[in-house]
């Protein structure tokens, strides 16, 4: 079992302060309406109706897969001919999708207005959409909108706005006495429920009682947010819901994200030490998860030490994993990108990577074709779009979305989450023999 690394010493190394390759080219990743994917199976009493083409129904219908037994939790209001030519009140065309939505769905308690390309392309207000109909249907449900648009967004930026456009209607908490330890950890950034579970039991074990999710399992349990709220970010594409969250008086914890056993660690020690638990009962709660993931981790070392990878910017998960694969599994990077470099939330991480990081910003995809190619990696991990040429060159590939969909944080699922790059290596092997 590995020693626990203090988050104050491992700040002083990494590549904090390398230079980063800031490229503003032609993007190859999916858009916003993505993130219903995973928001839709979290939030039980949700529906997310889309605002936009056939395109973006088709989108998500082959994303999510079709519910053959249950209701779907997601649609489109499809924007056609007549609403793109002005020939037809959009606004009232919309009023009637979701009278007609919500009278055969009781079942619905929030419901998202998601915004489009087409409905950005002609200008319908979805807010005072949103407004409108929430005067006339509150306190059954509420209406919400953020938008999903693959105008300048990726795709796990969904989420990000989805999850921001609900701050306002969280309940306030109350302020704590100067000095006093915080009354409540938030957790923030949609976890798998087995996850979820999983995070709530050592935390509790630890001591910490007041542990809240966000976005929560049911709409109308909504945590309360305030300046006695720690939070910390469970997934590292939420800008906006953090900036959100800290002008409601929260206070954001620093810490690596919880991918693989040193993770994972390091980010529940940041709760442990903002609320006080000591040492001893921090490395109690955590030894056997700790061992039976450094376990999980070492039947995938042997075939992951010394392989290169290279990871292309797609759902801002890149450095944490870049982080991971090269610490826990012995992986040696050629380039980590990433859409967004949010500097402040990604710290912690930077510092645990090696000082000589190939780090890249945004995407001129030709451009970083030529550099992949040139590298020769063992693993690729990018969007799907550029998975099919690269395997057709002979390289192996991950689709970054897969690790997205797939419960991969916390101790239980480092396995799991090393699988992921063992797999195609593996699927390569086979094929040769
Ligand atoms: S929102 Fe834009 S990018 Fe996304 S599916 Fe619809 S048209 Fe395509």
């Amino acid at each position: 079992m590995s020693a626990v690394i203090p988050i104050q010493s491992a700040a002083a190394i990494g590549c904090q302060t390398a230079p980063v390759l800031v490229e503003r080219g032609q993007r190859e990743v999916f858009c916003g309406l993505t993130g219903i994917i995973w928001l839709h199976r979290k939030i039980q009493d949700a529906f997310f109706l889309v605002v936009g083409s056939r395109t973006c129904a088709h989108l998500i219908q082959s994303a999510a897969g079709v519910m053959i037994f249950a209701e779907p939790r997601f649609g489109t209001a499809i924007i056609d001919e007549r609403d793109l030519a002005g020939l037809a009140d959009a606004n009232e065309e919309l009023d009637r999708v979701v009278q007609q939505l919500l009278a055969r769905r009781p079942d619905i308690k929030l419901l998202f207005l998601v915004g489009s390309c087409p409905s950005e392309v002609i200008k319908l207000d979805l807010s005072r959409a949103a407004e409108r109909l929430s005067r006339q249907y509150l306190p059954d449900v509420r209406v919400l909108n953020y938008s999903g648009s693959g105008i300048e967004t990726t795709f796990t930026q969904g989420e990000d706005a989805c999850l921001a456009s609900l701050l306002p209607v969280l309940p306030r908490s109350q302020a704590t006495a100067p000095g006093a330890a915080p009354a409540q950890l938030l957790i923030v950034g949609t976890l798998a429920d087995v996850v979820e579970d999983q995070m709530r039991k050592l935390l509790n074990d630890m001591g910490i009682a007041q542990v809240a999710f966000f976005p929560p399992r049911k709409s109308r349990a909504m945590p309360q947010v305030g300046p006695d709220t720690v939070y910390l970010l469970a997934q590292p594409f939420l800008a906006d819901t953090a900036r959100g969250l800290d002008a409601m008086g929260a206070r954001r914890l620093g810490a690596p994200f919880p991918l693989g056993s040193e993770g994972t660690t390091l980010w529940l020690q940041a709760a442990a030490q903002a609320f006080g638990v000591p040492q001893a009962r921090f490395e109690e709660v955590t030894a056997a998860p700790r061992a039976r993931a450094e376990q999980s981790l070492g039947r995938h070392r042997t075939a992951l030490t010394g392989k290169r990878i290279f990871f292309f910017p797609d759902s801002q998960l890149e450095i944490p994993l870049a982080r991971f694969v090269q610490r826990e599994l012995g992986m040696d990077l050629c380039e980590v990108g990433t859409p967004y470099l949010h500097r402040q939330h990604m710290e912690p991480e930077l510092a645990l990577l090696p000082t000589n990081t190939r780090l890249s910003e945004g995407q001129d995809v030709e451009k970083q074709l030529d550099r992949c190619r040139q590298d020769q990696p063992d693993l690729v991990v990018c969007g799907l779009g550029l998975a099919n040429p690269l395997e057709a060159e002979g390289m192996s590939t991950k689709w970054a979305i897969e690790l997205v969909f797939t419960p991969i944080q916390g101790y239980e699922q480092a396995g799991d989450l090393a699988n992921l790059f063992s797999r195609p290596l593996a699927r390569k092997l086979k094929l040769v023999a």
